[in-house]
C-alpha cells in the first residue's frame, strides 16, 4: 500500500547535498522507486536480516563516478539505558507455568511477555544516519554495495544485518546515451547528402567535455549489415564507459545514424543526380514489347499493419459480395473498381 512505500521513504532520505545538486525529484517519482527485494535473507539467529535498497544512478554518474549521501532512520539499541538480564525469566526467555489437571501435572512454556523472548531488559531509539554511497567509474546497473551492520539493531545479543545499496540505472537518462556493457551508443539523424559526402557533428560527453567527430574523407555512410542492428553504425574508439577498476580503459562510442532523405526531388535534380551517381548495376532493360504485354504497376505507401487490418476484413466479406452488382461490393459500402489500363 501506500503507507508502506511512505513507510520505507520515512527509512531512507536522499540528502540535498549530491555532487551534482540532484534532489530527490517529485514525490510521486520517490513513493514509486523500486526497492528491491526487500528484505534478504537472515544468515542465522545471531545475525539480523540484511535490507536491501535501490539507489537510481544517472547514467553519467557512472561514466564520472560520484559520492551520493543517503540519510537512513534505523533503529539502535539505546546505551544510555542499562542492558539488564530480565527478572522475570532469569534471561531464559521463556516462562514455565505448572498447571495441575486432576492426576496430571503439565508445564506450560511461553516467551516470556515481559522482555519479549530476548532475555533482557533494554531500550532501543530511532537514529538518523548519513552514509555515504561511492560510485566508482564504470560501475554497473545492478552492482551491490553492502554496508555492513547498518540494518536495524534488535537485540543486544544479535548482530544487526548489512544495508545493501543496490544501484539501478536511471531509465529516461536525458543525456541521449544506452549503454552496453561498456560501450555507449548515441542515436543522430543525418541527411543522405551527409552520408554520401561526409558527416561532421558536436558531442556533448558524459563528463561535459565536447567532442568533433567527422567521418573520413571519402567515406559513405551505409548499412553494413541489414539483417542485425549493425546497420549505420560507425564508431568513436575509446570513447565509450570506463572499466570498473581500470578506469583508464574505456569501452567505445557508436552513433546509431539515422539518414532522413529528401522528402522530394526536382527533376532536374534527379537528373543531375543520374549523372553524378554510379548507374544502378542489375536494372532491366524494358523494351517496347514488354511494355505493351506486361502488367504494369506503381509503388505506393503502405503501413503493413493496416494493410493486415484491411486484408482481414476480406475474409468476411464473401457473403456480402453481389456478383450483379458491377465492381463488387466491399464492407463498410466502399465501392471498388478494378482499374482497366
Ligand atoms: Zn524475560
Amino acid at each position: 500500500s501506500d503507507d508502506q512505500k511512505r513507510a520505507r521513504y520515512d527509512k531512507f532520505g536522499e540528502e540535498g547535498v549530491d555532487q551534482d545538486g540532484m534532489g530527490p525529484g517529485n514525490a510521486e517519482d520517490i513513493f514509486d522507486m523500486v526497492f528491491g527485494g526487500g528484505r534478504g535473507r537472515s544468515s542465522g539467529p545471531r545475525k539480523g536480516e540484511d535490507i536491501t535498497h535501490v539507489l537510481e544512478v544517472p547514467l553519467s554518474q557512472f561514466y564520472n563516478g560520484a559520492t551520493r549521501k543517503l540519510a537512513i532512520n534505523r533503529v539502535v539499541i539505546d546505551h544510555s539505558s542499562p542492558i539488564t538480564t530480565c527478572n522475570a525469566c532469569d534471561g531464559q526467555g521463556v516462562t514455565v507455568k505448572t498447571v495441575r489437571m486432576g492426576p496430571m501435572v503439565q508445564q506450560m512454556q511461553s516467551t516470556c511477555p515481559q522482555c519479549h523472548g530476548q532475555g533482557k531488559t533494554f531500550k532501543t531509539k530511532k537514529s538518523k544516519e548519513i552514509i555515504e554511497i561511492h560510485i566508482e567509474k564504470g560501475m554497473k546497473s545492478g552492482q551491490k554495495i553492502p554496508f555492513r551492520g547498518m540494518a536495524d539493531e534488535s537485540s543486544p545479543d544479535v548482530e544487526p544485518g548489512d544495508l545493501i545499496i543496490i544501484l539501478k540505472q536511471k531509465e529516461n537518462d536525458d543525456s541521449g546515451f544506452t549503454r552496453k556493457g561498456n560501450d555507449l551508443f548515441v542515436r543522430k539523424p543525418i541527411t543522405l547528402v551527409e552520408a554520401l559526402t561526409g558527416y561532421t557533428t558536436v558531442i556533448t560527453h558524459l563528463d561535459g567535455r565536447k567532442l568533433i567527430v567527422r567521418s573520413k574523407p571519402g567515406d559513405i555512410i551505409k548499412p553494413i549489415d541489414l539483417t542485425s542492428e549493425k546497420h549505420y553504425l560507425k564508431c568513436v574508439k575509446g570513447e565509450g564507459m570506463p572499466t570498473h577498476g581500470n578506469p583508464f580503459l574505456c569501452g567505445n562510442m557508436f552513433l546509431i545514424l539515422d539518414i532522413v532523405f529528401p522528402e522530394s526531388l526536382t527533376p532536374d535534380a534527379c537528373e543531375i543526380l543520374k549523372e553524378i551517381l554510379p548507374p544502378p548495376s542489375e536494372a532491366p532493360i524494358i523494351t517496347d514489347e514488354m511494355e505493351e504485354t506486361y502488367e504494369h504497376h506503381e509503388l505506393v505507401d503502405m503501413d503493413p499493419r493496416e494493410s493486415a487490418a484491411a486484408t482481414a476484413e476480406y475474409d468476411h466479406s464473401g457473403e456480402a459480395y453481389d456478383e450483379d452488382d458491377e465492381g463488387g461490393a466491399m464492407p463498410g459500402g466502399r465501392r471498388v473498381q478494378c482499374a482497366q489500363q
